[in-house]
C-alpha cells in the first residue's frame, strides 16, 4: 500500500462579491430555497473546473494522486464557525450564548459528559465490557443502581425560581425552564464562543415574461431566495490537503470563480483568499482537558454513593464532533456510527465506541461534471458527536499523534465534497460554556 503523505490544514475565506442562490435543497415547484452554506463540492467544482479551462495539467497538479478535501463554508462574522453539536444545549426560552447584544439569552451548556456520566452509573452493565475493571464491583452491586437519580445540576440554579422549589438537572439555570438543543445554527469558538449571526436571506417574487407574447405569464410567478451577503460576512471554509500542494492551491484560488444558480442574473460571483488558521489548543491538552472534564461528572455519583462509584477512570477517552456530515458505510448499509476500524487508529481493537449523539439524514447534491443530481443517501448530521474509549493497553502518545492525523484526514466517504470533517475533543465539550452566564 501506498504511504499517504501528511497533510496539512488551510482555512479559505470566500467572499461573495454578489449574493449567492445556492441550491442543494430541491426546488419545490416555484419556490427556489437556498442553502445557507457553501458545500466543500461547490468549491472544489468552481477551483476544478477553472483549472481544467487552463488545463490537464494545471488541473493535475491539484487533483491527481490525493485530492483536496475541501470542506463546507459556513457563514461567519470575521470568523470560522461550527455547527453547534447536538450535545448541546439551551434555554427553550432565552436561547443562545450571553453576550453584549443586549437580547436576554440564557447560556448554552453542553451535556457529552454528563449524559455519559448518568448513563453509565445508572446502566453501569451497558459498559461493564468496556470497562472490565468495574465489572467485578459492578455485578456485586447492580441492584440498586438503576435508581441512582440524575445529579448533574447546573451551576448557580436556584430552587426558588423552579416551580417545585427543586433544582433539577435538565434546567436552564437562570429561569428554571427546561433545556431544549439547539438546531440548524452556528457558534464561533475564537477566542471564545459566541453567538454568530444569520446568514441574511432575501426573497424575491417576480413574473416570467411569456417570450412568444412578450408579457407576463400567471403561471410563471416564482419566488427566489438569495444569500444577501455582499459587503456583510464571508464563509469559512477548511481544506485538508497534502503539504506539497498548499502552494498548488494558493496560485489556483486567485481571480474571481462562480457558483451556484443564477448567474445570468449577476449570483455568484466570489473571490476566495488562504487566512491564517484559528488557534486551538493541542491534541494532548484537549485529550487532557477532556478526561478530566469526565471525571468531573462522576464526582457527583462518587460523592452520593462512595462504596459504588468512581472516578477514576482508566484508559483514555476521545470525542469525535462532526463539522460537516459524514457518509459513514459498513458492507453496504449505512451506519450512525463509526467503528473503531474507521479511524484509521493502529490499536483498533483497543478502542471502543461508548456513546453517540449522532442522526442520520438524507443528502444529495448536484454533480457538476456529469451534469446530474447525485444519487440520495444517508449521512450522519453535521454536529453529531462520539465518545470513544482507548483502555490502558494504548500508549498515549501514540494516540494522540494518530487522533492528529485523524483530524486532518476525516472520516467515511466522499471527503474531498466536504463529508467527515471533524474536531477530535472539541472544547466545546470540556469549555465552562456557562461561566458566560455571568
Ligand atoms: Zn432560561
Amino acid at each position: 500500500m501506498k504511504k499517504l503523505s501528511e497533510r496539512t490544514a488551510v482555512w479559505l475565506k470566500v467572499t461573495p462579491q454578489t449574493p449567492l442562490l445556492l441550491t442543494g435543497k430541491t426546488a419545490v415547484s416555484n419556490f427556489q430555497q437556498s442553502q445557507s452554506h457553501i458545500s466543500g463540492g461547490t468549491l472544489r467544482g468552481a477551483i476544478g473546473s477553472k483549472l481544467l479551462r487552463q488545463s490537464r495539467q494545471a488541473f493535475e497538479a491539484l487533483f491527481a494522486d490525493e485530492e483536496p478535501y475541501f470542506g463546507n463554508g459556513y457563514y461567519g462574522n470575521g470568523s470560522p464557525i461550527w455547527p453547534f453539536p447536538l450535545t448541546a444545549q439551551s434555554c427553550k426560552r432565552y436561547p443562545g450564548f450571553v453576550d453584549e447584544s443586549g437580547e436576554e439569552k440564557h447560556g448554552v451548556i453542553d451535556l457529552l459528559a454528563d449524559d455519559f456520566a448518568y448513563d453509565m452509573v445508572s446502566d453501569p452493565m451497558l459498559f461493564a465490557d468496556l470497562l472490565p475493571m468495574s465489572r467485578e464491583r459492578l455485578q456485586s452491586n447492580i441492584g440498586d443502581w438503576f435508581m441512582i437519580e440524575r445529579l448533574d445540576i447546573p451551576k448557580g440554579l436556584n430552587p426558588e425560581k423552579c416551580p417545585d422549589k427543586k433544582a433539577k438537572p435538565g434546567r436552564c439555570a437562570i429561569c428554571c425552564k427546561p433545556l431544549a438543543p439547539i438546531n440548524g445554527t452556528y457558534f464561533a469558538a475564537i477566542p471564545k464562543p459566541f453567538n454568530s449571526d444569520k446568514v441574511p436571506v432575501a426573497r424575491k417574487t417576480q413574473v416570467a415574461i411569456n417570450r412568444a407574447r412578450a408579457v407576463a405569464q400567471h403561471a410563471l410567478l416564482y419566488t427566489q431566495e438569495r444569500l444577501d451577503v455582499v459587503d456583510q460576512g464571508a464563509f469559512y471554509a477548511q481544506v485538508s490537503l497534502p503539504t506539497d500542494k498548499v502552494a498548488v492551491l494558493a496560485a489556483a484560488i486567485e481571480g474571481t470563480f462562480y457558483i451556484g444558480r443564477g448567474r445570468s442574473k449577476g449570483n455568484g460571483r466570489i473571490v476566495i483568499q488562504i487566512i491564517t488558521p484559528p488557534e486551538f489548543p493541542s491534541i494532548a491538552g484537549r485529550l487532557y482537558d477532556l478526561n478530566s472534564r469526565l471525571k468531573g461528572a462522576f464526582q457527583p455519583y462518587a460523592k452520593a454513593q462512595p462504596d459504588k462509584v468512581s472516578a477514576q477512570m482508566p484508559g483514555t477517552f476521545f470525542s469525535l464532533t462532526l463539522r460537516s456530515p459524514a457518509i459513514l458505510h459498513h458492507a453496504g448499509r449505512p451506519l450512525r456510527v463509526p467503528t473503531s476500524q474507521m479511524l484509521n487508529l493502529s490499536q483498533a481493537t483497543h478502542i471502543h465506541p461508548v456513546r453517540a449523539w449522532a442522526r442520520l439524514d438524507n443528502v444529495s447534491g448536484w454533480d457538476s461534471a456529469a451534469r446530474l443530481p447525485r444519487r440520495r443517501e444517508l449521512a450522519v448530521r453535521a454536529g453529531s458527536v462520539y465518545l470513544f474509549w482507548a483502555d490502558e493497553t494504548v500508549d498515549p502518545v501514540q494516540l494522540q499523534a494518530e487522533l492528529e492525523r485523524l483530524e486532518l484526514n476525516g472520516i467515511g466517504a466522499a471527503r474531498e465534497r466536504g463529508f467527515g470533517q471533524l474536531t477530535v475533543c472539541a472544547p466545546f465539550h470540556y469549555a465552562d460554556l456557562a461561566g458566560e452566564n455571568k
